[in-house]
Order: structure tokens, then sequence, then C-alpha cells
């Protein structure tokens, strides 16, 4: 066995080539008026992940067989510091790379693992999910999308909702109910769906903030066959359950899958001390004591996130302890969508969008500041499995946990 690269000579590989091969963030060209804006930020990401590929950068925590580079958590963290300032394929991160390809790397068949997983890192393929349905998103155990064997394929009907950035992906994994006589957990199956086959139909919804990066998809009579099986068939709900362990250690900030930073440069530079600074109002005792809180909660984020990740990796929490790191995130997210309204003052409010500057970004993401109590499952939800899973209280009451899915009454 070869050993490992030093965390220190990966840092000054990755910090020389990055210099004469990535793009600075302050060089990037603004988006061609010609197009779709989001379908050429997509196309520059899976450019943009070849070159990392063809450098020698992609997939860093990822297993060698399956593409990546095979090393440790500390080597992704010095690349994403090395990588700051540089223009990378972020959007890929959630949920392609860190929740997709890492439930894949836990859960999928060795096909899987070497062709999807491979396809993603090699910037050819991106993955999503396909979880939410219409009738609801927290109860995931309860979908009911169906999937019926014919022969060695399975017939995929059904619908499914708020999938992020759905019309840019290749493959969605996707949770269907393929035996109604057992109770909800049970009858589950996970499969991996090609989102152009034939039978699905997909709808991109507009936010109130003018984006559109949720979907929507009918299934009709889609057909699979029986190697899109993810896991074991009627056991889906460990793979589901893997796969929001993935999802909360992602939003929460705890994922080794994600390179270079979670989200857009344009939504990390929003912070109310630039707001602050930018609207003259940083001496401003008020607005010193807001930016003092939200810089004290970021610093808690940033402890929080360190401790239960070692904590859940040395095996002292369980995984469910992920729900933690989700649920700090939403609440440092409401806290700074809240507090850079408040600094922005009228200018958040008057503001029509990004392009009537720092107080109209303020103002636009307020807008969709509930987004990250709800992704990722709600935070009620994560208040439900911190209390039940990591801190051993008692199960809400469940008048459907034991009863074969067929009998469980369902509303019209
Ligand atoms: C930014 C974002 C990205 C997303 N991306 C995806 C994606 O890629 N793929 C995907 O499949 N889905 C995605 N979703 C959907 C998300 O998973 C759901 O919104 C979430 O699970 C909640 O489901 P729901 O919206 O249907 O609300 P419901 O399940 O209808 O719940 C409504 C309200 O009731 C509360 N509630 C429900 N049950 C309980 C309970 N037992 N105890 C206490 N309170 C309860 C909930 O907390 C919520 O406030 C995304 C959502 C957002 C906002």
């Amino acid at each position: 066995m070869t050993a490992i690269e030093s965390v220190e000579s990966f840092r000054s590989r990755a910090r020389a080539w990055l210099a004469g091969n990535m793009p600075r963030l302050a060089d990037a060209a603004p988006p061609s008026t010609e197009g779709d804006e989001d379908e050429q930020r997509w196309r520059r990401a899976r450019e943009l992940q070849k070159k990392l590929y063809a450098g020698g950068f992609a997939g860093i925590c990822f297993p060698e067989e399956y593409g990546g580079l095979g090393l440790t958590p500390a080597h992704q963290q010095v690349f994403n510091e090395e990588s700051d300032g540089y223009e990378l394929p972020v959007v890929l991160n959630i949920p392609s790379f860190s929740i997709c390809a890492a439930t894949l790397l836990d859960m999928g068949s060795e096909e899987q693992k070497r062709e999807r997983i491979g396809a993603a890192i090699r910037g050819e393929e991106v993955m999503c999910q396909l979880l939410s349905e219409p009738s609801g998103g927290s109860d995931l155990a309860g979908v009911i999308t169906r999937a019926e064997r014919d022969g060695d394929n399975w017939i995929l009907n059904g619908a499914k909702c708020w999938s992020s950035s759905a019309y840019a992906a290749d493959w969605g994994l996707c949770l269907a109910r393929t035996n109604w006589d057992v109770p909800k957990h049970q009858g589950l199956t996970m499969f991996l769906v090609p989102t152009k086959a034939p039978g699905v139909k997909m709808n991109r919804v507009r936010m109130s903030d003018g984006s559109a990066e949720f979907c929507e998809e009918f299934f009709d009579d889609v057909v699979l066959p029986a190697s899109a099986v993810v896991g074991e068939v009627d056991d889906g709900w460990s793979v589901a359950s893997r796969q929001l362990f993935h999802e909360r250690n992602s939003m929460g900030g705890g994922s080794p899958y994600i390179s270079g930073g979670r989200y857009a440069p344009a939504t990390r530079q929003m912070t109310p001390l630039d707001i602050a600074r930018a609207t003259d109002r940083a001496g401003d005792p008020r607005v010193r004591e807001m930016i003092g809180r939200f810089l004290a909660m970021e610093k808690v984020s940033e402890q929080t996130v360190g401790r239960v990740s070692r904590a859940m990796a040395t095996g002292a929490l369980p995984p469910t302890a992920a729900s933690i790191l989700r649920l700090l995130h939403a609440e440092s997210n409401e806290m700074a969508a809240d507090i850079a309204v408040k600094i922005a003052g009228s200018g958040a409010a008057t503001g029509a969008g990004a392009d009537q500057g720092i107080g109209g970004q303020a103002g636009l993401r307020f807008l969709v500041r509930q987004g990250g109590s709800l992704g990722g499952g709600s935070t009620e939800m994560a208040r439900n499995v911190i209390s039940e899973r990591v801190l051993g209280m008692p199960r809400e009451l469940a008048l459907d946990r034991d009863v074969p899915f067929k009998q469980v009454k369902r509303g019209r």
C-alpha cells in the first residue's frame, strides 16, 4: 500500500495548481444574456469539474477505485482553504456529490459506484434527490409513488416535488413503495432513475425570489431495470436513512464531500457585516450589537460542526446527530437573513433584486429565508430526531407504525 500524501504537501500542490489553472472569481465573466442563465451555470460547473478532474483535484475524499483521490477530510479542508477566491463548481456539491454520490458510496452496488460516482467526479453527470411528494415531505416513509415488478423490470408511477436542480441532473435517487402489505418503513425501495427516461415529465417551479431551481416530476409507466435498485428491494428505508444523514451533514457543514464551499459566492458574500459596511452603518451601536450576535453564532456553528462531526466519526454520537448540525444551520441562516434586512432597512424592501444593490439582495434572501428550515427535512423534524434518536426521549405517537401500509388512512 502506498503512503498517502501529507496534508501540507497536498496544500502546496493545490495552491500552485489552482493559481495556474482555475479562474479567479474576480475575473469570472458575467453570464451571457443569450440562452437560459441557469443552464449556462450548470454547463460551466461541468466544465470546471472536468478541469479539476484533469488536474487531479476532483473527488478528494472518494475512494480511488471509484474515480476519487482516496484522501482524508483534512486534505479536503486544506483544498477548501486554498480554493477560496477561485471559481469552482460549487453547485455540484449539494445534492450531487455530498448527498447522492455519498449515499451510493455507502449503499449502492459495485456497478452503481463505479459508473455513477465515477461519471460525477469526471464532470460528466449530475445527480438529484427525488424524495418529497405533493402529499408531504416530512413523513418520508409515507411516500405513495409506486414501483411494480414487470418480469425483470420495474414500472414506476407517481409524482415528486421540491427536487432541487433536478432539471440539471442526469439521475435521481427516487424512493418508491414496492410493498403495500407491510408497515410503511418496510415496503420501500430506492431507485436510480434517469431523469430523461421515457415517461418522466419535469416542470421547473418559479419561487418568490425569481429563482427556478425547484422541479416537480411526474412518472408515467417509467420502465426501470433491476439494476436501478439501490440497496435491497423493500429495504429502501435503510438507503433513505443514510441519504438523510448525508443531507443533514451537508446542510450542517459537516460533509467531507463538499469541495470549495457549500454555496455560490454571491450567497456567501451576503453577511450582515458586508451589508453594514456597504450601507455605512458599521459604527451604529445597535447594528454592532446585531453583528456581534451574528459573529458569535458563526463561531458556535463552526465549533459545533467540528465537535459533532468528530463525535459521529468516532461513534461517540449516532449518525442521527447530524440533525444537530442541520438545526443549527437553519437557525443561523434565519438569524443572518433577519439581521441583514434590519441593517439594510428600507433598501431591503424597496430594492427590487440582486441588481438593486446590497439592500435588494438582503430583501431577496429574506424572501426565501424559510428554505433553510425546510430543505433536508424541516426544523420541527430535526428537533423530533434529536429528542428521540439522540437524547433517547419517548417517541412521538404514530398510529401507522405497525399497520400494513394499504390499511393506513390517508387524505383524499
Ligand atoms: C431549499 C429546499 C431544498 C429542497 N430540496 C429537495 C430535494 O432536492 N429533493 C426533495 O425530495 N425534497 C426537497 N425539498 C423538500 C423538503 O424535503 C420538504 O420541504 C420537507 O421535507 C418538508 O416537507 P413539506 O414541505 O411537504 O412539509 P410537510 O411535510 O407538509 O410539513 C408541513 C409542516 O408541518 C410540520 N410537521 C410535519 N410533521 C411534523 C411532526 N411529526 N412534528 C412536528 N412538525 C411536523 C413540518 O415541520 C412543516 O413545518 C427541499 C426543500 C427546500 C426548502
